[in-house]
């Protein structure tokens, strides 16, 4: 209603007073991602409320409205927040605490054995805000997350400020969560019933992966995230033992058996993807299902390389993730992109692959698409969330700037981001997060680290 109204009155603008606007970014480089890829340099965006009201030229925004506050992101490059579609918000605690290990094993003698001893309501809020503060300091503004006691996860996202798709785990084992998959389903739904109109957050039902659930629990967590139109979250294809398995148990890759169980749908996100066959990607796109390509995660625990070239030429919604910090080590998405790029022209031999606007558009529009989510967010055009970043380019290593956007993803760190604005609230000012306590959440983090080292010794 109220961005209605503004265009009425920005029509009248000759005759009338410049309507008021809460925030207006100005000046820099401002990176659209809308469907023309659309550069203003420089440029400007218009924020009331949660929304962006426009972005054009400086001087056409100075004319057409009256700003209450502004930024000046002269010198900067000013762009959609980065949208990182796989993580595992708390496991910010087990950063660096195994390395160097295949998946199977890192997974089953160190991550699940310090989960069962530490993970508790209060180990999740210290973790989430750690990594909450790591994503708003490094230009994330929506993030995927596939945790336990993910309603706590939740309480910290929105009270600082950032947009999340949530997906509370169901696993076959008992978890500190849930002693059963039928606790766990319960515990889901609970979640799905408290969130369903939050502002901020999406919440989803996140079945760990085919190999820790069995059929019942797969078909139950799909049909829970049906019945409230939730994103439903799924590992698949990570590793070639997860194709081994399938191929026992169930005579079939892991893509065509949760096909033939019917699992996919639209609103499902695969995250990996890395083992998947021609076929199994065209049954990802005649799905509608997102798929997350998580690169550093994957080069790190050798577990393959996702045909992202298959997977663009299909025209799969594909995004980018950072996976937990357990494997990546960080949740800078500016990485992500970068490897991700890298990655696929090793792979290939081909270094016209993954071309920098194309590892742009996975981190951003790409990651929206993915997550059902492009109506909203992802790119800077009237109408869409204002969730937007800005980038310092003064680094001795930005210098000479030639070309915004290879910059963006051949050399820029989520160091240089200077503000995060996201839903029109300004997270991150200056490099200063406004929303959390900086110091008080790194020695929260820093107090529980002895017993988490503890609990794999
Ligand atoms: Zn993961």
């Amino acid at each position: 209603m109220l961005v209605a109204a503004l265009a009425v009155a920005a029509g009248a603008a000759a005759q009338s007073p410049r309507p008021p606007v809460a925030l207006v970014v100005i000046g820099g480089t401002v990176i659209t991602e809308n469907a023309q890829r659309q550069i203003f340099s420089p440029g400007a965006v218009a924020i009331s409320g949660e929304d962006i009201v426009a972005v054009d030229r400086p001087e056409v925004i100075a004319s057409r409205y009256r700003a209450a506050a502004t930024i000046d992101a002269r010198d900067q490059i000013v762009l959609p927040g980065l949208i990182n579609t796989h993580t595992h918000a708390p496991m910010v605690m087990y950063r660096g605490l195994a390395d160097d290990l295949a998946l199977m094993e890192w997974l089953e003698k160190y991550i699940f054995p310090a989960e069962a001893k530490t993970v508790s309501p209060a180990m999740v809020r210290t973790g989430t805000r750690l990594a909450v503060l790591e994503m708003i300091e490094s230009g994330t503004t929506t993030y995927t997350d596939m945790y336990y006691f993910e309603e706590e996860i939740a309480r910290v996202t929105r009270d600082a400020g950032l947009r999340g798709v949530l997906g509370q785990t169901i696993i076959q084992f008992p978890v500190a969560d849930a002693k059963t998959p039928a606790d766990g389903l319960a515990r889901a739904e609970r979640f799905l019933q408290e969130f369903k109109a939050d502002r901020l957050i999406v919440p989803a039902v996140a079945p760990h992966a085919l190999y820790t659930n069995d059929e019942t629990t797969l078909r139950a967590a799909a049909a829970l995230a049906r019945r409230y139109q939730a994103p439903l979250i799924i590992h698949l294809a990570e590793t070639e033992d997860e194709v081994k398995i399938a191929r026992e148990q169930h005579q079939a890759t892991p893509t065509g058996y949760l096909e033939s169980i019917g699992f996919w749908g639209p609103r499902t996100l695969a995250a990996h993807g890395v083992w998947v066959d021609d076929d199994d990607i065209e049954i990802l796109k005649r799905r509608g299902v997102g798929v997350s390509h998580n690169p550093e995660s994957n080069m790190k625990l050798a577990s393959g390389t996702a045909p992202v070239r298959k997977y663009l030429a299909a025209g799969v919604a594909l995004g980018l993730g950072t996976d937990g910090a357990a494997s990546n080590n960080d949740l800078d998405m500016f990485e992500a992109m970068r490897q991700a790029s890298f990655l696929a022209k090793h792979a290939t031999h081909d270094p016209t692959i993954l071309p920098a606007a194309q590892a742009l558009a996975l981190a951003t529009i790409g990651g929206a698409k993915a997550l059902g989510m492009d109506a909203l967010v992802g790119s800077l055009e009237a109408g869409k969330r204002a969730d937007l970043i800005t980038v310092s380019v003064a680094a001795s290593r930005q210098v000479p700037l030639y070309d915004p956007v290879s910059h963006l993803v051949y050399v820029t760190r989520g160091d240089d981001v200077q503000n995060t604005i996201v839903n029109g609230r300004v997270l991150m000012r200056n490099r200063r997060v406004r929303t959390l306590d900086r110091l008080a959440v790194i020695a929260a983090a820093n107090q529980l680290a002895p017993t988490v080292r503890a609990a794999v010794k």
